[in-house]
């Protein structure tokens, strides 16, 4: 007898397989509905097998890493959500090479390297994620960004996996060019040497400095929309009067007039009124045109 697709992905898959899985658990917003099946593959072998499986159904998937920039809506994800949370190896090679899998925690990422005596990443010690996402968005912070000391990045289409060099890529602010389907599985750095003591400073005041600004006390995407080139988005949003106002449960942070907050049983259609809003009133008082920094991906309630 022929085996349902359900069958089939519990049986195959060794990582984790969970079904009708709330998104909201697996968002800094927390928010979004539920996802059809939500998988962790346990290797690249596991994830291949997945792929496969997924094509054979025609299941459509996402790639999530920890949910930091993104906007699920209320409606979830038909389909495969996978997390690469297990491909977390760590590894140095010779004095300045460090590879990681797309799984690794930036910031433990960036206390390996600090202790290993290795400079050029201490600024992702404060991005939340994890590597996969910081490099799908280019994530930085303070003037670096993640491609800086890049050398080598490595990605799966269906089974095929592609050690791509750091001049074949496409990038910029908050943006990497990846083909569809493409799945970022690591990357390797070439990193300076540097003083461990200065290292830790640097990552200490980095914190501090974040402690200082982005307090804002609820549920959170970090910056929600992009700067625009004539400045911080905050600054027009602020300006615009914007702080304080709420939709719902989500609330423009009176603390970071760029953090979009959940207060409290927000939806994802309170995130997404509250943004419409936004881009309303700074556009009529400064003509600036606001774009999304968070990703929204999944469907809305039927
Ligand atoms: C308090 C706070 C502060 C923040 N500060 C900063 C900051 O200073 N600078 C900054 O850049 N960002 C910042 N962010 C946003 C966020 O932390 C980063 O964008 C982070 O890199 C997202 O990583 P993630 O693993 O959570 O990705 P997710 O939000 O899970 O995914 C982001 C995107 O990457 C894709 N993706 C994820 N993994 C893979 C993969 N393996 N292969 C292919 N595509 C993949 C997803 O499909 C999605 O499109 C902040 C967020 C918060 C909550």
């Amino acid at each position: 007898m022929k085996q349902t697709f359900a069958e089939r992905i519990v049986r195959q898959i060794h990582g984790t397989v969970l079904r009708n899985e709330p998104m909201a658990r697996h968002t800094s917003l927390r928010v979004g509905g539920p996802a059809d099946w939500f998988v962790a593959p346990a290797d690249t072998d596991d994830l291949q097998g997945l792929l496969t499986l997924l094509a054979a159904y025609a299941v459509p998937f996402l790639v999530v890493g920890g949910g930091y920039n993104l906007l699920v809506r209320d409606g979830g994800f038909r389909g495969c959500v996978i997390s690469l949370e297990k491909f977390d190896r760590l590894e140095r090679e010779g004095e300045s090479l460090v590879h990681a899998g797309a799984g690794t925690e930036n910031a433990a990422l960036a206390r390996f390297c600090r202790d290993a005596g290795l400079t050029g990443l201490e600024f992702l010690v404060g991005i939340p994620g994890r590597l996969g996402g910081a490099l799908a968005m280019n994530a930085g912070a303070g003037g670096g960004e993640i491609t800086d000391a890049l050398e080598t990045l490595v990605t799966l289409k269906g089974r095929t996996v592609t050690e791509l060099q750091r001049e074949q890529l496409v990038f910029g602010y908050r943006f990497l060019q990846l083909d569809p389907g493409e799945i970022i599985l690591g990357a390797s750095f070439r990193l300076s040497q540097g003083i461990p003591e200065q290292i830790r400073g640097r990552m200490e005041s980095l914190l501090q400095k974040r402690r200082e600004t982005q307090q804002v006390g609820y549920p959170n995407a970090g910056s929600f929309f992009k700067n625009p080139v004539a400045g911080p988005a905050w600054r027009f949003i602020a300006d615009a009067g914007m702080r304080g106002v709420r939709v719902g449960g989500a609330e423009v942070s009176s603390v970071h007039a760029n953090f979009l907050v959940n207060r409290g049983g927000a939806t994802a259609d309170d995130f997404l009124a509250l943004a419409a809003k936004v881009k309303n009133r700074v556009r009529e008082s400064s003509g600036i045109e606001l774009e999304e920094e968070v990703r929204v991906v999944g469907t809305d309630r039927e």
